[in-house]
């Protein structure tokens, strides 16, 4: 059995590295030490979920709730916890210190198994209904009354979302392949194995239980694969130099949907991979009628508007997403979705097959109006390419995606197999999409609102590190300043985000979750930002201004360092 005690000793290990590969040796030892019944629930805890995110089971445990949990089991009050939580900023710490110091010591304490503890969390979350808070309060406490101050540190962590270990998805994977292989041989398969189901914890029981099926691993029904992502140029010319004759379809400014289908059951999942299905009924109707045994298919949704005979623009399309009132908005904001792929088919994983092959299945598939094929044209040449990007354009669309007919559908990867050609916002040639990570009080004319701006940071997937990018000063209204205030404000830390690199200083720290669409004129480089860093210098947005929220969005899918470079060259070679 492995001892939870022994996963927290690798946690406290683990926050003293920096270094991927220092970390990857570590983690791979402890994998290693995980039987096949303890490995999913180790990587979940690792990941800092209990369920994968389409299973919809969020721990649901507030900061209120931990401190009362820590208060029971170490004898204070909740008073004095909640001081040593305003001196420590972080309540895992307050929990270690005061169960330290604990004023009664529990009868009776068991050794915990990581199993364990993982299911003791997974009962905190599903906990629901009248009395759940006490439910919650009861189980947490049972856990801490069993456990050492440290685990105590990560247990409380873990149940508020704040694991923070620094170790991502992919040092993950790479420590699975070195558990397992001795070294990283296995990393790709499992990466792709990851990337089709979304769920790590499914793969990591794969791999230690049927290994050979990794190599192998198929698209399933019900297990929704990470969207394909595309790149970008910013010509037609460049479109075609790359890919040649391709197909170029309309990019449509609505939600993306995967929908899965087996038998006569239907579910829907977003971009982040969250169950939808009960939000758009009209969309699950059309699916029950398709001739297929087994699909999955995907597609962009956008509202359409009977009256004036075209479909709305993104802001109404959004009063989709909603929870209550489905059935009215259902009626007022009817959905077409724009089906643009095909990833299975009665039995057959279609990911390996060619966008040429998915594309003709879908049009023979879809032919109604709700779920209706995405537009697409053949082109050979730019002037071509670029008449259908005005069209897009005239239609008040985005742009278009130019998609290379040869290529297979590389779930959770951004390739060249599909480029995206937008319209520019003013003088902005493309935005991005970055996480808040602190922000400005207001000075002159903003100081009676408090709020002067927000410091946006996108993603190094290479180390793992949060960088910033720009600090956004503009682009909000008077009462968007008012809201942004409020909710940032219950996002604040005393820290800065223990994954954040940064040269530069806030006001206030926040949790990084909020992910925010900016516009910019062109990037430079800049001392104070560490985007994309090089000889000491990173990049910067310059006048970059709030576009949206990226509800959509989760901080594992912005906008990547990589991605502000490509632009920044892309940028180098134009001017
Ligand atoms: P990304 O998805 O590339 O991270 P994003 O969400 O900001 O970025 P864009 O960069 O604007 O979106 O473009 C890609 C998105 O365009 C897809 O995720 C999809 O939701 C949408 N889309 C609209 N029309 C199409 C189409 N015909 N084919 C593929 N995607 C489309």
């Amino acid at each position: 059995m492995l001892l939870f005690s022994d996963v927290a000793a690798v946690f406290e290990e683990i926050e003293k590295r920096s270094g991927r590969l220092e970390m990857t040796d570590v983690l791979a030892a402890l994998l290693k030490r995980a039987d096949a019944a303890e490995i999913g629930k180790l990587v979940y805890i690792l990941q800092g979920i209990v369920a994968p995110p389409y299973e919809g089971i969020d721990l649901g445990v507030g900061e209120r709730f931990a401190v009362a949990a820590i208060a029971s089991a170490s004898g204070y009050s909740a008073g004095e916890v909640e001081k040593n939580y305003k001196k420590s900023g972080d309540l895992g710490d307050t929990a270690q210190e005061l169960l330290g110091k604990r004023k009664q010591t529990a009868l009776m304490t068991q050794e915990m198994g990581v199993a364990y503890v993982y299911d003791a969390m997974l009962r905190i979350a599903k906990a629901g209904g009248t009395g759940s808070q006490d439910v919650k309060i009861k189980h947490l406490t049972e856990l801490l009354n069993n456990a050492s101050p440290l685990e105590a540190r990560y247990i409380i962590r873990f149940v508020l979302g704040r694991l923070r270990l620094g170790v991502g998805d992919p040092t993950i994977l790479d420590s699975l392949s070195v558990a397992k292989a001795g070294d990283r041989s296995m990393r790709e398969p499992l990466e792709r194995a990851y990337n089709v189901c979304s769920d790590m914890g499914y793969v990591a029981r794969a791999l230690y239980t049927e290994p050979e099926t990794i190599k192998d691993f198929h698209v399933q029904p019900f297990k929704p694969l990470m969207p394909a992502l595309a790149e970008r140029e910013d010509s037609p010319k460049s479109i075609i130099k790359r890919l040649d004759r391709c197909g170029v379809e309309m990019k449509y400014d609505g939600f993306r949907l995967q929908c899965h289908k087996s038998g006569g059951h239907v579910e829907l999942y977003s971009r982040k991979l969250e169950r939808m299905t009960d939000m758009f009924p009209d969309i699950v109707a059309e699916a029950k009628k398709l001739k297929a045994k087994g699909i999955i298919f995907e597609g962009e949704a956008l509202a359409y508007d009977r009256k004036n005979g075209r479909h709305f623009p993104f802001q109404q399309t959004m009063h989709r997403r909603r929870k209550h009132g489905i059935e009215e908005a259902s009626k007022e904001f009817p959905l077409n979705l724009f089906v643009f792929d095909i990833l299975y088919l009665d039995g057959t994983d279609m990911t390996g097959e060619s966008y040429r092959a998915r594309r003709a299945a879908v049009q023979r598939l879809f032919r109604g109006k709700v779920l209706q094929p995405s537009q697409m044209k053949l082109v050979s040449t730019a002037k071509e390419l670029k008449g259908i990007f005005n069209d897009a354009l005239a239609k008040g669309l985005e742009g278009i995606i130019a998609k290379d007919l040869d290529a297979p559908y590389t779930a959770g990867k951004r390739k060249f197999a599909w480029i995206k050609l937008k319209k520019s916002y003013g003088k902005a040639v493309d935005t991005i999409d970055g996480v808040v990570v602190g922000y400005y009080l207001g000075k002159g004319q903003r100081a009676e609102f408090e709020f002067g701006g927000l410091l946006v940071a996108v993603f190094n997937p290479d180390s793992g590190k949060l960088e910033t990018v720009a600090k956004v000063a503009s682009g909000f209204s008077e009462e968007e300043m008012v809201s942004l205030r409020e909710t940032l404000e219950r996002m604040k830390t005393p820290k800065p985000p223990p994954n954040l690199d940064y040269n530069i200083e806030v006001d206030y720290w926040v949790e990084p979750e909020y992910v925010v669409e900016v516009a910019f004129d062109d990037i430079t480089e800049s001392p104070n930002h560490t985007c994309a860093m090089r000889e000491g210098k990173g990049l910067a947005l310059r006048f970059p201004r709030l576009l949206r929220m990226r509800e959509d969005k989760t901080v594992k899918e912005i906008t990547t360092s990589d991605e502000v470079r490509r632009m920044f060259e892309l940028q180098r070679a134009k001017s």
